[in-house]
């Protein structure tokens, strides 16, 4: 053994030199986002929590075309319509949005023709039951019920 080695040894000096730098990092405060003290920058292609718009009146912009159920790779929107006897055109009467299969892809935004399903930049969509990811159209024109975060 070397002189060197058998000082540092004796003298634990690896083991100061360990300590001094995990003192250092104690005090020069977290690196981490401090959520949510603190809030995550988003960009603008962010995907988050689906909404579906209104019109002027409060009723749904959805035509109840179907292309967003059609399109969705992992089939998590159910559309339920009926024809309306006298205008002949197709009335929605449910729209169900499973967030627990969503991957986000958006292309049930870009398919839609009136703009009515968009993936907005809201992320926080944590929920405590796995009922509160299955949206009704009445929900997700509302926006999800939010969990309010205790330390
Ligand atoms: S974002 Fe993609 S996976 Fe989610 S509902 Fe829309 S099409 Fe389906
Ligand atoms: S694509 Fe748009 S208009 Fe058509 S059913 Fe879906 S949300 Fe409604």
């Amino acid at each position: 053994m070397k002189v060197k080695e058998l000082v540092s040894k004796v003298l634990f000096l690896d083991l100061i030199k360990g300590l001094s730098i995990t003192l250092k990092s104690m005090m020069s405060g977290a690196v981490t986002e401090q959520y949510p003290k603190e809030r995550s920058k988003i960009y603008e292609r962010f995907r988050g929590e689906p909404r579906m718009g209104v019109d002027e009146n409060g009723k749904t912009k959805c035509i109840a075309c179907n292309l967003c159920a059609i399109n969705c790779p992992a089939g998590c929107i159910t559309v339920e319509s009926k024809r309306d006897p006298e205008t002949k055109k197709r009335v929605l009467t449910r729209y169900v949005f499973d967030m627990q299969r969503c991957l986000f892809c958006g292309f049930c935004e870009e398919i839609c023709p009136v703009d009515c399903i968009q993936l907005t930049m809201d992320y926080e969509m944590a929920q405590y039951s796995r009922k509160n990811f299955i949206l009704e159209l009445e929900q997700l024109e509302k926006g999800m019920e939010k969990i309010k975060y205790k330390k």
